[in-house]
């Protein structure tokens, strides 16, 4: 059974098409600058990259060329092939609380949460509308990047305001890159050789956005983005935590806007705003190689906030099997691992410096004498939406 993964922004288009239940991938690739005239369609499938520039006006002709495509350089035979869409959805808010079969329903109910990911659910909505047209006849799922967290308990997820914040505006911990935490500690679980239901994880996701995860028996206990993904752990450009009251602070020292402060907690703070050099971590290990101070602060502040959220989430879980590492920093940067794990000596966790030197690949990282294993796990979030769009199209 053919499935398409989709996560679809503002102007671009990212796909993989998986054979299920095998998790086969057969192509992936991405339309960019969808609405300009200089739009790129790139396609990788069965060791060939093909890549067009071509004016890309919405994202409906995005995907009638991706399907053209398909057929075309022979991926698939015909259309009739596709048994499934699967859609990243970035806010579920309160209301989905797993994967679900998309109707007119589901799109409003994402819609009248849109309040709370302004910029990304409908994007995300234009990318389902394309397929439902190019596609009418085939099962559509949304799988949310929150759902995953909705197992979290009030005192986790209230932030301690007054109550009816909540109740009025749905002021609360939502969390965000569910879909990934899911892979990577039902991953985890299995290099343990435990049932999910008997493990007790923490998922680092670190990327350029970035998020951590206590998963308790298989289900999000807690994690660090919160209401929006500025929360938490110091990111690429975003903050993570800081004192709220800055936000006023800066808006009148700098004469700005409340809109304007936020925006530069999101897009030119952490790595970024730290440093004043990138928010790339590859920029920033050279530049701390040459002994830049900046830098040297920014990565190290980093690991700190990490290694704080893992001493409180291992008390929380009273206890923790293994630590996992993911997304495009925690795969890659031997560096940051190593700056995060030795902050973590009091919880008897060692790391193999050795070993810590893989990427991208999955390993156990950890000496054998440690108490705590580190397991370096490469994301997959869009098996995670085949395998959702699979099980809800049966
Ligand atoms: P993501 O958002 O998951 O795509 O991750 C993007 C981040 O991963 C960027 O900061 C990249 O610099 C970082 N990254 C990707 N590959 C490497 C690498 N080989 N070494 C260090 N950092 C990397």
């Amino acid at each position: 059974m053919k499935i398409i993964a989709v996560n679809a922004g503002s102007s671009s288009l990212k796909f993989q098409l998986l054979d299920m239940p095998k998790e086969t991938l057969l192509a992936s690739g991405v339309v960019e600058r969808i609405g300009l005239n200089d739009s790129i369609f790139t396609i990788k499938y069965n060791g060939e990259r093909n890549k067009e520039i071509t004016s890309i006006p919405t994202h409906s002709v995005a995907v009638e060329m991706l399907l053209e495509k398909l057929v075309g350089l022979n991926i698939l035979k015909t259309l009739n092939e596709i048994e499934g869409v699967g859609h990243r959805v970035v806010h579920g808010g309160e209301l989905f609380k797993d994967s679900v079969v998309i109707n007119a329903e589901v799109i409003k109910a994402i819609e009248d949460v849109s309040d709370l990911a302004p910029l990304h659910n409908p994007a995300n909505l234009t990318g389902i509308k394309a397929f439902q047209e190019a596609l009418p006849n085939v099962t559509t799922v949304a799988v949310f990047d929150t759902a995953f967290h909705q197992t979290m308990d009030p005192v986790e997820y209230m932030y301690s305001v007054p109550y009816d914040w909540y109740t009025k505006y749905g002021v609360r911990k939502y969390g965000f890159h569910g879909t990934s935490h899911k892979y990577v500690s039902l991953r985890a679980a299995d290099m343990l050789g435990k049932k999910p239901e008997e493990a007790k994880i923490i998922v680092c996701h670190i990327g350029n956005g970035a998020s951590l995860c206590a998963v308790k028996y298989g289900k999000s206990m807690d994690t660090s983005m919160g209401f929006t993904p500025l929360a938490g752990i110091a990111m690429g450009t975003r903050s993570g935590d800081i004192d709220p009251a800055i936000v006023q602070f800066i808006s009148q020292k700098e004469n700005k806007t409340l809109d304007e402060v936020i925006h530069e907690l999101n897009q030119k703070s952490g790595y970024l705003g730290l440093s004043g050099l990138s928010s790339d971590s590859r920029d920033l290990w050279e530049a701390v190689e040459r002994g830049d101070k900046k830098s040297i602060l920014a990565v190290e502040k980093q690991a700190k906030m990490i290694a704080d959220y893992i001493g409180a989430y291992y008390i929380s879980l009273e206890g923790c099997d293994a630590i996992c590492f993911t997304a495009g920093i925690g795969e890659n940067a031997s560096e940051t691992r190593k700056l995060i794990v030795d902050r973590l000596k009091a919880l008897g966790v060692e790391l193999d410096y050795e070993k810590n030197l893989t990427r991208g690949e999955e390993k156990i990282i950890s000496k054998d004498s440690s108490k705590i294993k580190i397991l370096l796990i490469p994301t997959n979030e869009e098996v995670m939406i085949a395998r959702d769009t699979l099980r809800l199209s049966k």
